[in-house]
């Protein structure tokens, strides 16, 4: 099952990074790598916020002047509605991360768009009316089912996946996650990076970053938005 959803996964990734036609995905499958932008990285955060690891988060990302995107967990964010205000004064992305995080997955199509909705409005109640719709949607896990992809569609959200995932359970020390995730980075050439910020304990995540952080400024790698990760790809292809 699980190879079979990370399987899914990588397909949708591709699905999703090339403006293609899923018959399409089998033939594009050899370049998966180049369609990463040139040493260009985005931060995603996943599951907050939490007020045990988000604001140590949002203070690493001020000091280094970086923005990230944050897939909110509506009902983190109804219970923490301060940190969700903070994270859009500093300027950074807010995403739908669905309103319960559950096995998205096995939900019926009415449940899995009331998840999606609900996770808009918690935001909405947060930020108040004026606040854009997130545009983007990451469903939990990775795990994704045609009810998932047909909602997604229907709200006109963009579904977002990742290449290189902060936490993993071979690595238990800042240097060990660092390494792991840096050699993953420069197989790629950037990518999407994911991390978590609430839910579990995410001390490990929290130690690790500021170091990955460091790493990827002096190595060169431009860190942007994800709409601007977005756009690099676009243009790339189009060369
Ligand atoms: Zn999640």
């Amino acid at each position: 099952m699980r190879t079979w959803s990370l399987l899914l996964s990588v397909l949708l990734a591709l699905v999703l990074l090339l403006p293609a036609h899923p018959q399409a995905v089998v033939a594009a499958m050899e370049p998966t790598l180049s369609i990463v932008p040139d040493k260009t990285v985005t931060l995603t955060f996943d599951d907050g916020p939490d007020p045990r690891y988000t604001p140590a988060i949002l203070d690493m990302l001020k000091k280094r002047h970086l923005q990230a995107t944050f897939f909110i967990v509506g009902r983190n964010a109804i219970e923490h509605p301060d940190l969700v205000r903070r994270i859009e004064r500093d300027g950074h992305t807010i995403a739908n991360h669905t309103l319960t995080h559950p096995h998205l997955e096995q939900l019926t199509l009415t449940q899995v768009n009331a998840e999606l909705q609900g996770g808009d409005a918690a935001l909405t109640s947060v930020l108040g009316p004026t606040f854009p719709i997130p545009h983007f949607f990451r469903p939990p896990r990775g795990n994704v089912s045609q009810a998932i992809l047909e909602t997604t569609e229907n709200m006109h959200k963009q579904l977002i996946l990742w290449n290189v995932c902060v936490e993993n359970h071979s690595t238990t020390t800042p240097d060990q996650v660092e390494a792991r995730v840096m050699d993953l980075i420069r197989e790629r050439h950037g990518g999407i990076l994911l991390a978590h910020d609430g839910e579990l304990d995410r001390s490990l995540t929290v130690q690790s970053l500021p170091r990955i952080l460091d790493d990827l400024q002096r190595e060169g790698y431009h860190i942007v938005t994800l709409q601007e990760y977005l756009d690099r790809q676009t243009t790339k292809e189009a060369r």
